[in-house]
């Protein structure tokens, strides 16, 4: 199937009308290319896409903590069983589809003309291509979990900024926090700061500022 079919019919699965709003337009897009092939001003591209993507950020941020604080803005309506269950699968669909979208139409955009586009794409941050809140999220709706460093299935786990995630022993071991005489949270919040980057993507300083989703199940209190 066609991506813009694709993408039109995975919409129609989206309930919360602030979601299906904000879904990136991907035939606006194939439209400015089709008006602008010898044309394009990478700057207004680049203001107009960044406009989207926040749009689609702003939208996806305040359904995912309702959802998160178990309160559904809204009751969600008749939806087709077969695909979508809940809000929590939908924001996850509107995080695929975004993702998707947005790197279809960066590579189209690039691809036409427009420079470094593909740069643009790889350094986006928007909270629905990646968020510890999403993972937060994925986790909680996901019945098993292995720390992907000890391989053990654990009690709790620490998600970064990035989305990656360890359990909180291999966290405070490659902190140096273990032997501490403090409790689990407290070893986390010192040990942040010796935590320069992912062991996964590298991103760099991947927990900024601790909230309770950077904790799954939950904060630990002992
Ligand atoms: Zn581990
Ligand atoms: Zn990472």
């Amino acid at each position: 199937m066609k991506f813009a079919k694709q993408l039109l019919s995975l919409r129609n699965h989206l309930c919360l009308e602030g979601l299906k709003d904000s879904v990136l337009p991907y035939k606006y897009w194939k439209k400015y290319i089709k008006y602008h092939k010898n044309d394009m001003n990478p700057d207004e591209i680049v203001n107009t896409l960044e406009k989207q993507c926040k749009d689609a950020e702003e939208n996806f941020v305040k359904e995912l903590s309702h959802t998160l604080k178990k309160k559904p803005l809204i009751g969600c309506c008749k939806i087709d069983n077969k695909i979508q269950q809940d809000i929590s699968h939908e924001l996850i669909l509107f995080s695929d589809i975004n993702r998707t979208a947005l790197y279809k139409i960066c590579k189209k955009l690039q691809k036409n003309g427009a420079p470094n586009l593909m740069n643009y794409y790889s350094k986006a941050s928007f909270k629905f291509i990646q968020s510890h809140e999403l993972m937060y999220l994925k986790m909680k709706i996901e019945s098993q979990h292995e720390c992907p460093i000890c391989m053990e299935e654990a009690n709790s786990y620490i998600i970064m900024d990035c989305s990656h995630y360890m359990c909180l022993t291999c966290m405070l071991k490659m902190t140096n926090t273990e032997k501490l005489n403090a409790t689990p949270y407290n070893k986390v919040s010192i040990g942040i700061h010796k935590f320069e980057s992912c062991p996964f993507c590298r991103r760099k300083h991947p927990l900024k500022q601790l909230d309770k989703y950077h904790f799954y199940p939950s904060i630990p209190k002992s």
